[in-house]
């Protein structure tokens, strides 16, 4: 008989989270039931398939295009940061099955549901019961070639307003876990190996702000001691949140790591802004941060976010002039990036603001002195977007944003 047909359908935006989650599969040997797909196309779809999806908000109208395509009786099931924060829309699209949370467990307990043909025609919401243990599932999977950068760090100590990482506690990756996933790594033959923490220096940290030196010395000893070709910390998607790097730390992560460039969080040259998103740190931690990864031979990534709900032409000529200043007084790279409203952050539906002609060959002047990236170009389109969408598909949606 043949083998029911799972498909990971893998855009760019997804895929580092399927080999994680087809590793919690192999792990209970779940997978061996079906016929695994990983496709990174559109597949011709037979009734009876099982389509997996993973997405966040401003990926919902290519989502959605691919679930309108389908013609045959497929069984979508979804899940990712978007539904996490807000399920709702997701159903709309015709979502039958949504994961919110930590993914692992509640996708072993459908795999088992699909197996004994126990998921419920009219839909699903898995929600998990606890917190998936760190250092229980590794990114490894047969299906995938790729290894995505090890989770050591889940969730965040902080609920900037405009991000839903911190929505939800957190808890660190072992040590031990770690050296497994190394040791596996070199083997496999891989030179480089990276990372995802929200807040590169709070890893093993008991309170906010306050890193364990400690525990990052471990951390950087560990690594070094596998002599990968390539380590890189403290640069996407490992970035540092101002107001936690030092001098001890800074020397620490020179010693350490390949990368010469560290990322900074920056986000607003406002201080009233900064202020009302929650980040807990000013624009001085950020000069101060600066000045120690440059003195440590560091030039500074530094990231900003243009067009927060609210903001007015005064904040935004602020953050401008605290850019001019930081890239003529430091070695710096500034990327800027566009506001968008992402599911379960507080955010989540408000309205964002728009540069004006103005600010726009502002920013495209930055651009071709070499100081800015112009990725807030693509990601203020992608915003755009959003919106006219939800205005042509959803339009009570749009209700709820102000
Ligand atoms: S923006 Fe960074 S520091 Fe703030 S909540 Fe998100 S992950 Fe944490």
């Amino acid at each position: 008989m043949n083998k029911r047909r799972i498909i990971f359908r893998v855009f760019p935006f997804n895929l580092l989270t399927f080999p994680t989650l087809l590793n919690a599969w192999e792990q209970e040997g779940i997978d061996k039931h079906f016929e695994i797909i990983i496709s990174d196309v559109p597949v011709q779809y037979r009734d009876g398939d099982v389509l997996i999806l993973s997405f966040m908000t401003p990926h919902l109208p290519e989502i959605e295009r691919e679930i309108s395509s389908i013609t045959k009786n497929v069984l979508i099931a979804a899940g990712g940061p978007h539904i996490t924060g807000d399920p709702e829309l997701a159903e709309k699209l015709g979502i039958h099955i949504l994961f919110r949370g930590d993914g692992e467990e509640t996708f072993i307990e459908f795999g088992k549901d699909l197996i004994s043909d126990n998921v419920p025609t009219n839909g699903k919401i898995y929600f998990p019961e606890k917190k998936t243990e760190p250092d229980k599932y590794m990114p490894f999977s047969k299906y995938f070639k790729i290894v995505p950068p090890l989770q050591i760090f889940h969730g965040c100590f902080w609920k900037c307003k405009y991000c839903q990482t911190g929505t939800g506690g957190r808890s660190f990756r072992s040590l031990d876990s770690i050296k497994t996933f190394l040791t596996k790594l070199k083997s496999k033959g891989f030179k480089r190996v990276t990372f995802i923490s929200p807040s590169a220096l709070e890893y093993g940290s008991s309170k906010p702000g306050k890193p364990d030196i400690e525990k990052i010395a471990a951390l950087m000893e560990l690594v070094s001691s596998f002599e990968f070709s390539f380590f890189e910390y403290g640069i996407f998607p490992s970035e540092i949140r101002p107001g936690t790097l030092n001098k001890e730390l800074c020397k620490l992560l020179r010693d350490h790591v390949s990368n010469n460039r560290i990322t900074l969080g920056a986000q607003s040259g406002s201080d009233h802004r900064l202020r009302e998103l929650n980040r807990g740190h000013s624009t001085k931690e950020v000069i101060t941060d600066v000045e120690t990864a440059n003195s440590h031979g560091f030039i500074a990534n530094l990231d900003f976010i243009m067009g927060y709900p609210d903001e007015t032409s005064d904040e935004r000529e602020t953050t401008f002039n605290f850019i001019r200043a930081l890239s003529r007084d430091h070695k710096v790279k500034v990327h800027l990036h566009h506001f968008f409203p992402l599911s379960g952050s507080s955010y989540q539906f408000r309205l964002p603001t728009f540069l004006d002609n103005k600010d726009k060959i502002y920013l495209r002047e930055l651009r071709k002195s070499g100081i800015s990236t112009d990725w807030w170009e693509k990601h203020e389109k992608a915003v755009r977007n959003y919106f006219l969408w939800l205005k042509k598909y959803f339009p009570e949606y749009l209700n709820k944003y102000s």
